[in-house]
């Protein structure tokens, strides 16, 4: 009995993601072939729009986070970072991003903020709070000039990556910019052809782009690393709550970081390395039913950062 509408849902979600995204290709017919022809690709989730550029969400019910059966990250994340473009090979372009990356993801596990992800559970238990990182690659072919397609960056990961691990996170950064594409980032899931499924990630490169910066004024970053700082934040998050886009998710299909997006609790938070990023929080059940977050661009007070909010 339970099963029905179950799919029904989830069909629904992956549907909402989808139309979302392809009216931004301003021709519905190409849009609606682009959704047949890529018919066997994973779907998008947790997409990181732009400011202002959300779908408008029904409003209505509970704005908490249901649980739709699947697989959270239990073991937290094993993470390689990629760099995908000829551009990584420019120092002037690189600049800060690929220490400050690593940086980020290697401070990144047990801090407060990655504690923000943890009181989600699947049926064996709550989402883990190590993060490992292992090689990071630069692959100096040409990147897909936009984002609207999860097989090629898929793609990129199983042929990449050095180890293909089930509890692995592949953040795939291209140096294209966001052009008129309304979302900064997305993460997804995937099967390589080894029969290992992985999560994956697409950001673009963000430096100048006021559409996906969170605006740091600490000094420490440049403002294209603080900007993929922030981005990623929120969909390892996501990767890490709803890693098959089968388990956290509310009633319009948004994750945890989706409805905290751009709205920021602390100025600054610290990572357990020390480093410190501004990075959105993440939503929080708990905190919501306990009146103790910060509000959305909603107005729901259920946002939590790890700093100031926790
Ligand atoms: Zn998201």
């Amino acid at each position: 009995m339970m099963r029905l509408p179950i799919a029904i849902t989830v069909a629904v979600v992956v549907c909402a993601v989808e139309v979302a995204l392809s009216g931004y290709q301003n021709d519905p017919k190409r849009g609606q072939s682009q959704l047949q022809a890529r018919a066997p690709e994973p779907p998008m989730a947790g997409i990181h729009w732009a400011r202002g550029r959300a779908p408008a969400r029904p409003r209505g019910g509970s704005p908490n986070l249901t649980y739709h059966g699947g697989p959270v990250m239990r073991q937290g994340a094993y993470v390689e970072p990629i760099y995908w473009g000829a551009r990584w090979s420019n120092s002037s372009f690189a600049g800060d991003k690929i220490s400050g990356l690593l940086s980020f993801y290697s401070g990144f596990g047990r801090s407060d903020y990655d504690a923000t992800n943890t009181e989600y559970t699947d049926s064996s238990g709550h989402v883990g709070s190590a993060v490992a990182v292992g090689v990071t690659h630069t692959d100096l072919s040409a990147a897909p000039s936009n984002g609207n397609r999860t097989a090629p960056i898929l793609a990129e990961v199983c042929s990449t990556a050095s180890s293909l691990v089930t509890n692995g996170y592949y953040p795939v950064y291209v140096d294209t910019p966001r052009g008129h594409a309304g979302f900064c980032a997305w993460h997804s899931v995937g099967t390589c052809s080894n029969g290992t499924t992985v999560q994956f990630a697409f950001f673009f490169n963000l430096d100048g782009d006021a559409g996906c910066d969170p605006e740091d004024s600490s000094g420490r970053h440049s403002q294209g690393m603080a900007g993929l700082a922030n981005v990623s934040g929120h969909e390892l998050s996501e990767a890490l709550t709803d890693p098959h886009l089968n388990a956290w998710y509310d009633a319009n299909g948004q994750e945890n970081a989706d409805k905290c997006a751009w709205a920021f609790g602390t100025p600054l938070l610290t990572f357990a390395n020390g480093s410190q990023w501004k990075i959105q929080g993440n939503w929080s059940n708990a905190a919501f039913n306990g009146g103790t977050g910060y509000p959305n661009s909603s107005g729901q007070k259920g946002c939590i950062d790890g700093g100031n909010f926790k």
